[in-house]
């Protein structure tokens, strides 16, 4: 799965962990407050309480799911026919997992059977103690108005074109709130899956289509067969108002959805499908698994994607309109890339248990690695990696807690573990054994393991019995310990006897489930003559090398291209650290020069050495690097570095640029150029970036700008969001009338909602907002009530309070919006505390 929070990699929100990878669908650089706004969603919880898997008294081998809705009442109505056959001797029961669904009628083996509902249970009671091996039918007839798992998108009075749409969501545990069965990852079973919906619908669900049947009223029965076993939190169904592309040429067929009307989204967005597949078919040694597959676009997805076996899910935020998609280089291949590559590792190899989670995430991360370097570079996958690394190791949080985590009761909290960090690991596991044997062995696990739930031991066995290579040591430090290396280096050479001696030290506090590690590694030495390698192994707290050159070297490279997960901190001179910014051959080495050489400000040619990398580095990340360097120092020379950045022909430098230069206030030049980017600049990136910084700034000219924005037409009203967000920054009332206007039931919204989520910050005494938001909080679209319960959160008007408790308790709110909103509640009370508290000294 991939959650919302991969928006935790914009730099801005940096604290945030990824949730699920966090899906990324908000680019690095974007303003702040609109990441901060979308990564509320990362702290939530998500259910997964069972770290183990149950024991089992039956296996469920294979369902027959009918499915009909009353989309009105938002209410689905099904029948489910389970084959299963019984494990354990003397069972007395069948118990499904069954949450909040009215059972109207069981039979067992064709009669009827007597059941009990208690709770998240739904026990069949046999009339005589089982055998192991005994096979049972079991028919079940339920209703449900489900407040999880299966989701109802509807139109409304404001929206009345809305394209309706019912879409799942199984994963973790929440199959059972529309479907009575076994909800833990560690059994598999077939489906037919049959779906009654109304002529001109779509529907895809598991598995091939095997035909369409009509009814007497009209109604379109569809059905899927799912012929190979899968776990069911894979289980998938969708059905609604959607336009279809399909790419039948080639086996597997592919298919792609979107909201009727969005269908000019659906090439750019979904264009690379068939490469990437046949990349990781060819790379992972396993052609793709499934009759079909299958990308469907939802509105107010929960996550930010679902790999649903053969049917992957995915949040139209992640459609690109495909008049931004040029300047968006790599559009959502992220994304895409990590749903497919779980069609193998998730789907048809799939973790047991909740604990083995990062067998599914760490192999979908490390899948869009290599996509990326496939696609677009060494470079750009080297830079994503060195990204992510420094996110991980900047999350403190995370540090004592290895990524085979038995304790977890969250799935989500520990998310940077099981994405980030285990497909980092997975890299550098592919770095030491070396590409060939690494893939072979991962073609080894996927064959030995198909169809099966597998834990952490089975990898490392399939891996060494492919390679005949010793990994625990390997699997023991980075998968069932903790942490990472944090190491201090010095290098010296000694012109007697022309050799350079580096001195590591392994500096992490070894406490808990973090040690010492064992790190194969290679140390560069570039002198007058050119580079050298030497491999070595560090393995001690503290521990030297030596090495032979000639003269003094010019750079020494631990590690050369950053292929560790280590923290290090190099002691070496700013005119070595210039060097390495200038000559470094590897992006990794040239963005941490970039980087380090913020902490050398006042250093002759250090400003320079960073004004110089931002306008000529070949690799656009590195010029990024460099420019929030310069930014940090905040000296004139930055600025006009940042100024110049601007003309830059890559809009992620523009865009960086742009919202850099928000940290140089009261300087009318930057606030010119800035109005000009925002009203005239070559990319929709830069110009959003630009109306922020105005508003940030609190430019004199910020107001006007920003109103001129909110009148401008653009794609996805990109620029009347970014004037929105500006405004919101600027807290300027003379905003309110047209942020107002927008914030208006029946605007588009995107743009919608941003205005609703700026009129946090305009105008505190004004009760009226206050009033409008707690209306916004009664619709049932997921984006205006989390906009609104934002600018809630951020105006803290006490006369919400009462009105929000009330909609809790009422139950107005599910999943993720309840205990958002319950978040906010406690906020506003807090601050009405702090508000009455008597101020220091009020006895006197
Ligand atoms: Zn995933």
């Amino acid at each position: 799965m991939t959650a919302i929070p991969r928006m935790a990699k914009d730099r801005c929100a940096r604290s945030a962990a990824p949730r699920a990878a966090s899906r990324y669908s908000i680019r690095r650089n974007a303003p702040a407050l609109f990441a901060l706004l979308l990564a509320v969603f990362a702290a939530l919880p998500s259910r997964a309480d069972r770290p183990l898997a149950p024991s089992r008294d039956y296996d469920l081998q294979h369902s027959t799911l009918r499915l009909s809705f009353d989309t009105a009442e938002r209410k689905v109505i099904g029948d489910v026919e389970h084959r299963i056959s019984m494990v354990h001797d003397a069972a007395t029961k069948i118990v499904f997992d069954c949450a909040a669904l009215n059972v109207e009628s069981v039979t067992l083996d064709g009669h009827p059977a007597k059941y009990e509902q208690s709770g998240e249970q739904l026990a069949v009671l046999l009339p005589a103690p089982a055998r192991s091996g005994d096979g049972h039918t079991i028919e079940i007839r339920y209703q449900g108005h489900p407040r999880q798992g299966l989701f109802f998108i509807l139109p409304d009075k404001n929206y009345p074109d809305r394209p309706t749409q019912i879409w799942t969501q199984g994963e973790a545990e929440d199959t059972r709130y529309y479907l009575p069965t076994y909800d833990y990852p560690n059994d598999r079973l077939t489906t037919d899956t049959y779906l009654t919906v109304p002529a001109g619908w779509e529907t895809v669900s598991n598995g091939q289509l095997e035909g369409k049947t009509a009814d007497a009223n009209g109604r379109i029965t569809w059905h899927w067969a799912q012929h190979e076993p899968v776990s069911t939190y894979l289980i998938s169904v969708v059905a609604g108002e959607f336009d279809r592309v399909e790419d039948t040429r080639q086996s597997p067929p592919l298919s792609f959805y979107a909201p009727r009307g969005d269908r000019e989204r659906i090439p750019v967005t979904f264009g690379r499908t068939r490469a990437m597949l046949d990349f990781f078919s060819a790379t992972f040694g396993v052609p793709y698994p499934w009759a079909k597959y299958a990308q469907v676009a939802v509105n107010e997805f929960t996550e930010d994607g679902m790999e649903n076996t053969s049917a992957t899910t995915i949040s139209t935020r992640a459609l690109l309109h495909p008049a931004l998609a040029a300047e968006q280089p790599e559009g959502e291949d992220d994304l895409i890339s990590h749903e497919l590559a779980h069609q193998w590792f998730g789907d048809l190899v799939t973790c047991q248990d909740w604990t083995n989670l990062w067998l599914n995430e760490g192999f979908a991360t490390l899948a869009e690695y290599i996509w990326e370097e496939h696609a677009y570079g060494r470079d750009a996958a080297d830079f994503r990696r060195w990204r992510d690394a420094r996110d991980w190791l900047t999350s403190e949080r995370l540090f004592a807690v290895p990524i085979v985590n038995s304790n977890f009761t969250d799935s989500m909290e520990y998310a940077g573990n099981i994405y980030t960090k285990a497909g980092l690991v997975l890299s550098m596991l592919q770095e030491q054994m070396g590409a060939a044997p690494f893939y072979a062995g991962l073609k080894h696990y996927l064959e030995r393991y198909r169809d099966q739930n597998v834990v952490t031991a089975d990898l490392e066995r399939a891996l060494e019995e492919s390679s005949a290579e010793k990994l625990d040591t390997f699997f023991r430090q980075w998968f069932f310990g903790a942490g990472a290396p944090q190491l201090a280096l010095r290098s010296s050479y000694d012109a007697a006897a022309h050799a350079v001696r580096l001195e590591v030290r392994q500096t992490q506090r070894l406490e808990g489930a973090v040690g010492l590690f064992t790190l194969p590694t290679q140390v560069e030495i570039t002198t007058a003559t050119g580079a050298k390698r030497f491999p070595i192994v560090v393995s001690k707290a503290s521990e030297s090398f030596t090495f032979p050159a000639e003269s003094a070297p010019l750079m020494v490279l631990f590690d050369p291209g950053s292929t560790l997960l280590a923290g290090a901190e190099f002691q070496k001179p700013a005119a070595e650290w210039m060097y390495q910014l200038r000559k470094a051959a590897a992006v990794p080495d040239r963005a941490d020069a970039a980087a380090v050489l913020a902490g050398f400000e006042g250093q002759p040619g250090v400003l320079t050495a960073l004004s110089e990398a931002a306008r000529t580095d070949p690799f656009w990340g590195v010029r990024s690097e460099a420019l929030y360097s310069l930014a940090r120092m905040r000296a004139t020379h930055g600025r006009d570095a940042l100024l110049a950045a601007l003309d830059d022909a890559d809009p992620r430098v523009t865009e960086t640029a742009a919202t850099l230069l928000a940290e140089f206030p009261h300087d009318a030049e930057v606030a010119a150029r800035l109005e000009a980017v925002s009203r005239s600049g070559k990319f929709y990136r830069e110009r959003e970036a630009a109306l922020f910084a105005l508003g940030r700034l609190q430019s004199p000219n910020a107001y006007p700008v920003l109103r001129e924005a909110a009148h401008t037409e653009s794609p996805d009203d990109v620029l009347r969001r970014a004037a929105f967000r500006g405004f919101q920054e600027l807290g300027d009332a003379r905003a309110v009338p047209v942020v107002l206007e927008w914030a208006a039931p029946g605007r588009p919204l995107p743009a919608r909602s941003a205005a609703i989520r700026a009129l946090g910050g305009l105008d505190q005494r004004n009760r009226e907002i206050t009033k409008t938001l707690l209306a916004d909080l009664s619709e049932r679209i997921v984006q205006v009530r989390m906009a609104a319960l934002g600018a809630l959160d951020e105006r803290r008007d006490p006369a919400a309070i009462a009105p929000l408790e009330a909609l809790i308790q009422r139950g107005e709110f599910n999943g993720d919006l309840q205990h958002y909103a319950q978040r906010v509640l406690v906020r506003l009370k807090k601050g009405q505390e702090q508000t009455n508290l008597p101020s220091p000294g009020a006895e006197n």
